[in-house]
């Protein structure tokens, strides 16, 4: 960071919260606009400009090879393994890779402060972003918060704070903004632990879908849309309700996920430098991306923790993503008994693995390509990355 980084920062100010952001009805409240950061929200914000193809190249050494189908999927890669942990942290949405990781970074001294999420007193989903300093403050913030979080409107603090090495564990579109204004922070080295995100919803949309889809929406815990093409809900009392992806109520549904998610395309978080979610893994595992070696020294610290085995693919999507084009666009909700054989079906013969992974991003981009088409045909062009585009060509799509 210059003097002139710096005399901007004390010009700029954070927006008031709860004003309308620079990216309108589209911003994800990353949280960047809620520090004097906003000074570079033009360049910054995932959904005024998509520069990934150049971050990438910064940020990784190369972009993604537009002739090597799994790098429009999964990203600039050196490695991938499905992992879990030998002792899951109880409560974590898997096993707790992602805090674990963290809690070592810190303990280690590798890093001074950890940006992560925990949740306000009054309610479990509302996302309270924090910079953690101990093993107990990272442990607060495990679980996934299902809603649009801030996570960025600390980065004042760490400027006021004088931190110099710091670890972000972030979303796609936090993460973007975040490698926009890395070099403004004064930072002498930054990592960035990334997990997969899609279908994220306000706090308001979250309560809808809860109450729409769940038995008893006020005792959920967490939730995940699970590779058995269930969405898995656990509740207090520790009890498990299983809901089928095919008898989700779609007409009501629709307007849940936030437009941002309706528009975003970076569902596994190309710029971080080591992703961990589950998509590409079998059930029960989680998935890992290593993306660049800054990604594998953050993961070596943890594999001694670590149950791992090689990722596996199995299966053909390509018909059922092409099939679930037009069932979504109609809104076709399943009786529940359809529901649970075609589900039944689907596990026995449908894609597992990476093929998975590929049938939830070959989904969520077909849905997602017609959204911003419709509403924003003026954005569509600069908006999709070049992957996203092949990825989507690969199917028939509705004319608009
Ligand atoms: P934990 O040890 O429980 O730690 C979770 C970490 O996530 C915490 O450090 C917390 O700070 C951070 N976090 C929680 N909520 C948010 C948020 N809203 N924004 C930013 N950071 C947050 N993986 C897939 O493979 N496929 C998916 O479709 C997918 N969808 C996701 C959707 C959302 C909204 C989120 C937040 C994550 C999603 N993931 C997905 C990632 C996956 O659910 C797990 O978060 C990941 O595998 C890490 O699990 P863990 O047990 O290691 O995490
Ligand atoms: Fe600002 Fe982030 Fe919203 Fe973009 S997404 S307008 S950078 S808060
Ligand atoms: Fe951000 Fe995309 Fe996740 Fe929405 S789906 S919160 S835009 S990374």
């Amino acid at each position: 960071m210059t003097a002139t980084d710096s005399a901007k920062h004390q010009k700029s100010k954070a927006l008031k919260p709860g004003s309308r952001r620079p990216a309108k009805e589209l911003c994800s409240e990353c949280g960047l606009c809620d520090t004097y950061y906003i000074h570079y929200v033009k360049e910054s914000c995932a959904f005024l400009t998509q520069h990934i193809a150049e971050l990438e190249a910064e940020i990784h050494g190369r972009s993604r090879n537009l002739n090597n189908p799994d790098d429009w999927y999964f990203g600039v890669s050196q490695n991938m393994m499905a992992a879990r942990k030998k002792e899951p942290i109880e409560g974590a949405q898997w096993t707790g890779i992602v805090s674990t990781i963290a809690i070592e970074m810190l303990e280690k001294g590798i890093v001074e402060g950890v940006v992560c999420v925990q949740n306000t007193k009054e309610d479990r989903f509302q996302p309270m972003p924090i910079i953690a300093t101990n093993r107990e403050e990272i442990l607060a913030a495990k679980v996934n918060k299902p809603t649009l979080s801030p996570n960025l409107s600390v980065l004042e603090q760490i400027e006021k704070s004088g931190m110099k090495r710091l670890l972000v564990i972030g979303v796609g579109c936090q993460i973007q903004a975040l490698r926009t204004v890395e070099k403004k922070l004064g930072l002498e080295k930054l990592y960035v632990l990334g997990t997969p995100c899609v279908d994220n919803v306000s706090r308001a949309g979250l309560q809808k879908f809860l109450d729409t889809t769940s038995r008893s929406p006020e005792t959920v815990v967490s939730y995940e849309f699970m590779q058995d093409f269930k969405v898995h809900f656990k509740h207090e009392d520790g009890s498990e309700e299983k809901v089928p992806f095919f008898g989700l109520n779609t007409k009501e549904l629709k307007d849940v996920f936030a437009p941002s998610c309706l528009s975003c395309f970076d569902y596994v978080n190309s710029l971080a430098d080591l992703v961990v979610g589950y998509m590409g893994a079998p059930f029960g595992w989680q998935w890992i991306v290593v993306r660049n070696d800054t990604g594998q020294e953050m993961l070596d610290l943890v594999t001694d923790q670590l149950n791992t085995q090689p990722v596996m693919s199995k299966g053909n999507r390509k018909e059922a993503v092409q099939q679930s084009i037009p069932a979504y666009e109609k809104g076709v909700t399943l009786p529940m008994w359809a529901a649970k054989l075609m589900g039944v079906f689907i596990e026995r013969i449908g894609p597992k693995g990476l093929e998975y992974a590929r049938f939830s991003i070959d989904s969520h981009f077909t849905r997602n390509y017609l959204y911003v088409k419709r509403n924003y045909p003026e954005k569509l062009e600069a908006h999709v990355p070049e992957y996203a585009k092949r990825i989507v060509g690969q199917y028939k799509l509705p004319d608009v």
